[in-house]
């Protein structure tokens, strides 16, 4: 299993060869409270159960339509996703992309990408509860000089509970987590 503390980023780089060895196919996990794309996804195991117990928590709070968009991507698949997109700093370059831990998932609503209107009251369900479930919002709105990358409240990093629970509590994003816990601060 992963460590769920496994940062990547611009400068912790993964091998092309790393992968996940507990991956499971979205597709047959029951029951499944998200929307899936046509295609096969896959994550981790507690990234999925944290993600399906987020889902389930929204469907009792009357949000029946999140959707998973995309989850793991392998080191090869990052490939050409990247040479299409090496500019916006919203596509990472291979090897530094958090999809290829397996822990890393984008989600939406089957309306259309997170950041249209229609979706504002989602993106705010999601930024209040994610934590709850050992998730958090991995590059958010002003801590970009941090990050290094733009604002993406789609994009949803499992680091378990007692670390998310923490990041929300100091207001730090992963990097301040590992670089503040490191140094004692
Ligand atoms: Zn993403």
């Amino acid at each position: 299993m992963t460590d769920p503390t496994l940062l990547v980023n611009a400068s912790h780089p993964l091998p092309p060869d790393w992968e996940p060895d507990d991956l499971v196919d979205l597709w047959e996990q029951q029951p499944r409270h998200f929307l899936l794309p046509m295609r096969r996804e896959f994550l981790s195991r507690p990234a999925f159960e944290a993600v399906n117990a987020l889902s389930a928590a929204a469907v009792a709070a009357g949000f029946d339509d999140f959707e998973v968009r995309s989850a793991y991507r392998g080191y090869k698949r990052q490939e050409p996703l990247f040479a299409a997109d090496p500019e916006s700093g919203l596509v990472a370059k291979p090897g530094q992309s958090e999809h290829q831990t397996g822990l890393a998932l984008d989600v939406g609503t089957w309306k259309g990408p997170f950041l249209s209107d229609e979706n504002a009251r989602h993106r705010a369900w999601v930024a209040e509860h994610c934590w709850d479930f050992g998730l958090v919002i991995r590059y958010p709105a002003g801590k970009e000089d941090v990050t290094g990358v733009p604002a993406e409240p789609w994009h949803l990093r499992y680091v378990g509970r007692d670390v998310a629970a923490e990041m929300r509590d100091r207001g730090w994003v992963f990097e301040e987590w590992h670089e503040l816990r490191r140094t004692g601060a």
